[in-house]
């Protein structure tokens, strides 16, 4: 392809609305451009990448048996309805409605309709195991849309879903899924760490994430030396008990003027965060409940959500606060409370500590649990921190860092085929319903975590294996014929060969073409200069931007090694 004809609309200056380096690099390098919040194009630099990226893919999965389908994206509200999850999605999902007033929505995911598939179509056991998937475009309206197409409106997803007879199927068929995932992560060039994650409140048997370490990833994971790897969203707490002598003291209300915050409280009682319990309330689908971790932890929200079955949890609004302790905002405590209260196993450990009195800026101390206040239910509720003891070898401390999920293996169950209705027959002619698992991956994200993987300050570094070309051939002069008759030789020769190659023939300044190759990314670049009168050329390696100088026979070749050695 020759650059003077190409749709290269790249940037320099950084755009306003990019925080990440791979959406500033995306944008910059002409690869996408926004339409609407969490709504982008692609751009032919950036859809070239995409496809290699799908079709990793898409090789992936057929190399382990399982079948390319594709289902539409407007899909009816009925689905939904008997699976239950019109409602659960919530405004996520974009609704819509046909021109007889009929409701659809754009599908955030399929399961209910790959389920629909399999049992309007498979009516035996003969016919089973069978592993379906798609590569297509999902809708969910997400609340914050950002990082580009990290977290975006309109993403493209492959979707898998696989049904067996029993649960040792399923177990081969998670493990062949987690298979192809590996190869495919692999071939991207991506470092990943595999993590166990969430299986949700409705059942569910086990669920890994593949999640690419980055500083900007959203989710954190907690790991230890001897193996344990996990979503904190699902790590396990071992409670660690602050040693004290201390005798159990009498509950004493205190004024605590201006002291809504742990921070403020803190300065103000002149003592530490892990002396005090904070209650903070939840509205789990329209209940009021109260859950209580140190000052110095976080709620777990997965963990509240999956204790209460909860199908939306969000904290209580500032009105249900207020009514449901008759103070303000920052004063919630445990004692006379009146709704349900779950104490994080660490609370239960503690003695003598301050709490809200429900009172505005008033506090109690010395509050002591069973004596002051009952709880209903005391459980884990908490986060994993850095330096916490590790849940599994119970000796190391486990460290954490930060991930994008670019994948995700989940064995549902009968979940939906249960409420889809979806049988087959056994051996014995009697009615089973089939287990599922399904696997998901992020392939417009994908894109992003390699280049937030792989670049420098200049721009991209596209592995070999997702390059949208292999090589960029730069005639530094486009006015000295003998450099643009060698660059024009190696061009073609280099795709003879098959090797996909990028001529920049735009009539720009060096340094404009030089800055514009390495923003771009292509593995490999040749500069054609002043050496074009003596046969020699330069092979630049964008990876740490080495320079070779040789021949141009020899450059050619050994760009066609290098390409095909890294593909
Ligand atoms: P997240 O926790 O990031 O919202 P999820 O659990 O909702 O992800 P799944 O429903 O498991 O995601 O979807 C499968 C894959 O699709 C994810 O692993 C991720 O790579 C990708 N994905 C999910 N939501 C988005 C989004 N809004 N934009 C881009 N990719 C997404
Ligand atoms: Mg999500």
């Amino acid at each position: 392809m020759r650059l003077s004809k190409f749709l290269l609309p790249t940037l320099r200056e950084v755009p306003s609305e990019a925080e990440i380096p791979s959406h500033q690099l995306m944008l910059r390098a002409g690869l996408i451009r926004k339409l609407a919040s969490g709504v982008y194009s692609f751009l032919p630099l950036g859809l070239k990448a995409l496809k290699k990226i799908e079709n990793i893919v898409r090789d992936s999965m057929d190399s382990h048996d399982a079948q390319e389908l594709l289902m539409s994206a407007v899909l009816p509200k009925e689905y939904f309805e008997t699976s239950g999850r019109w409602e659960v999605f919530g405004p996520e999902m974009f609704r819509l409605k046909d021109r007889a007033g009929r409701d659809f929505c754009l599908g955030p995911t399929h399961e209910e309709i790959f389920t629909d598939t399999v049992k309007n179509t498979i009516k035996s056991y003969k016919q089973l195991p069978v592993t379906l998937y798609q590569i297509q475009t999902k809708y969910r309206d997400e609340r914050r849309p950002r990082f580009g197409v990290i977290r975006s409106r309109e993403f493209i997803m492959k979707d898998a879903y696989s049904f067996d007879t029993n649960e040792e199927g399923l177990d081969i068929s998670y493990k062949n899924m987690y298979d192809a995932y590996r190869e495919a992560f692999d071939k991207m060039g991506l470092e990943y760490l595999i993590v166990d994650a969430d299986s949700g409140a409705m059942g569910g048997s086990g669920s890994q994430e593949f999640m690419v370490k980055s500083d900007v990833g959203e989710d954190t994971i907690a790991y230890c030396s001897c193996g344990f790897c996990s979503n904190i969203e699902k790590a396990a707490c071992v409670p660690e008990a602050i040693e004290t002598n201390e005798d159990i003291f009498d509950i004493e209300k205190i004024y605590t003027p201006h002291s809504r915050t742990i921070e403020e409280l803190t300065e103000f009682l002149g003592t530490t965060a892990d002396k005090f319990a904070k209650t903070l309330l939840y509205n789990s689908d329209g209940k009021i409940v109260a859950v209580m971790v140190r000052g110095d932890r976080e709620v777990n929200e997965t963990k509240l959500a999956n204790y209460l079955g909860s199908i939306n949890l969000e904290l209580a609004s500032p009105d249900d606060v207020v009514k449901t302790t008759g103070a303000a905002v920052g004063f919630a405590g445990p004692v006379n409370l009146g709704v349900d209260v779950l104490v994080d196993n660490e609370v239960a450990l503690m003695k003598n500590f301050v709490v809200g009195a429900n009172e505005t800026e008033y506090h109690f101390k010395n509050v002591n649990i069973n004596k002051d206040f009952t709880p209903t239910y005391v459980g884990d509720f908490r986060n994993i921190e850095e330096g916490n003891i590790c849940p599994v070898c119970k000796k190391e401390r486990i460290s954490t860092c930060q991930g994008i999920e670019v994948g995700h293996i989940f064995k549902l169950g009968t979940k939906y085929s249960k409420s889809m209705d979806c049988k087959f027959l056994d051996e014995n002619g009697k009615e089973q319903i089939p287990i599922m698992g399904c696997y998901g991956i992020g392939v417009t994200r994908c894109m992003a975590a390699i280049i937030e993987q792989s670049s420098d300050e200049s721009g991209i570094i596209w592995p070999v294996s997702v390059a949208p070309y292999h090589v960029i051939v730069v005639p530094v002069n486009t006015k000295n014929e003998e450099q643009v008759k060698l660059a024009e030789e190696i061009y073609s020769e280099l795709k003879k060969n098959g090797i996909e190659v990028l001529l920049d023939d735009r009539n720009e300044r060096a340094g404009v073409k030089f800055k514009d190759a390495d923003l771009i990314g292509m593995p490999l670049r040749i500069n054609v200069g002043k050496g074009a009168a003596d046969g020699l050329v330069e092979l630049v390696t964008r990876k740490d931007l080495s320079v070779k100088e040789l021949s141009a026979a020899d450059a050619i070749k050994e760009a066609i090694e290098y390409i095909n050695n890294n593909k």
